[in-house]
């Protein structure tokens, strides 16, 4: 069977650009699929403090661009296609997309995660009022109230965000702790904009033309209560980007994909990085890690072969 690569990677957020820069440098023939545009979820961070490197921070943006600047300079190809489905039964591994089936040596899932709905509205309401990205929709509340739903890093850092232009943001969270680095706790803890309601769920929103109204349930004392806000923001975690993986590989009861210490899968030469592996950290940098070792590990897969 011919083949089209030696490697393909899946996704094109700083896992999946960090392993094409390894297998470009590696002169290995490489092919990066993504289905949107590169850079992946730091597109919709507005700013990164912890990626060693930036002292004074970057804009996820910015971070983006400059990966995929420094892998096309490489000469790592990108494409933009949706990965339909896999086969990965033969030594000789098939991607499906929509048009024509690639055929790689190896390969590399570095599709992602997307943030986790509630079922609170968000088909009715979403560009009306419901968000999942500060960056993206903050200026659209200038002077107005929103609601933030969560207690983890995305919540707390995105709330402190949209003060810059809300007048008032209530962070929502349903326990009476975060979960978020406490460094984030700390800059919200002192920011007089944002309002903290402890122990309670959203249980729904409404509003005629947008969002006017916030429903919030105490979860100790079952005490319903409405917020007047004009907007609501949900970051309540992350499901993993697998829709093409129809049990390809293993995963855990999440759907994070399984890998061992050389980011390999349960299939041998199909190796995983990022926010998509069942892993105990996501941040950029250990997407970074992660791609680098997925990377190197492909490359002495194929040599092997
Ligand atoms: P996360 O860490 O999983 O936190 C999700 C938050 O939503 C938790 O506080 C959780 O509550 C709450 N939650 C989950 N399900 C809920 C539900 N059904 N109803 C109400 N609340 C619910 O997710 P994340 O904040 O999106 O972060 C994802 C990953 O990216 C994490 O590893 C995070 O560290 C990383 N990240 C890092 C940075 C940074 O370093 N600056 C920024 C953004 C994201 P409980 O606490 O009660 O479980």
């Amino acid at each position: 069977m011919t083949v089209d690569y030696d490697l393909v990677i899946i996704g094109a957020g700083p896992a999946g650009l960090t392993a094409g820069i390894y297998a470009a440098r590696a002169r290995m023939k490489v092919l990066l699929l993504e289905k949107a545009v590169p850079g992946g979820q730091i597109l919709v961070t507005d700013w990164i403090e912890n990626y060693p490197g930036f002292p004074e921070g970057i804009s996820g943006y910015d971070l983006a661009e400059k990966m995929r600047v420094q892998a096309e300079d490489l000469g790592l190809e990108i494409q933009t296609a949706q990965v339909h489905s896999l086969n990965l039964s033969a030594d000789v591994k098939e991607i499906v997309l929509k048009e024509k089936t690639i055929r790689t040596k190896s390969l590399i899932i570095a599709s992602g995660a997307s943030p986790k709905k509630l079922g609170i509205g968000e088909d009715k309401y979403m560009g009306k009022g419901i968000s999942f990205c500060a960056t993206c929709d903050a200026p659209f509340f200038r002077d107005k109230t929103v609601v933030a739903i969560g207690g983890g890093d995305t919540a707390v850092q995105e709330a402190i965000f949209l003060t810059k232009f809300a007048k008032k943001v209530f962070l929502v969270h349903r326990r009476d702790e975060l979960r978020a680095a406490k460094i984030l706790q700390e800059r919200a803890f002192a920011n007089d904009k944002i309002e903290f309601v402890w122990d309670s769920a959203v249980t729904g929103v409404d509003g005629l033309f947008g969002i006017e109204n916030v429903h919030v349930k105490n979860l100790k004392t079952n005490k319903e209560t409405t917020l007047k806000a004009d907007g609501c923001f949900i970051w309540v975690g992350i499901l993993p980007n697998t829709e093409f993986l129809n049990g390809a590989v293993k995963t855990d009861e999440f759907g994070f994909i399984v890998a061992d210490a050389k980011m390999q899968t349960s299939v041998p030469g199909v190796y995983v990085a990022g926010d998509v592996r069942d892993t105990p950290l996501r941040q950029i940098s250990t997407a970074v890690g992660d791609a680098a070792i997925a990377a190197v590990c492909a490359e002495h897969y194929i040599e092997n072969l």
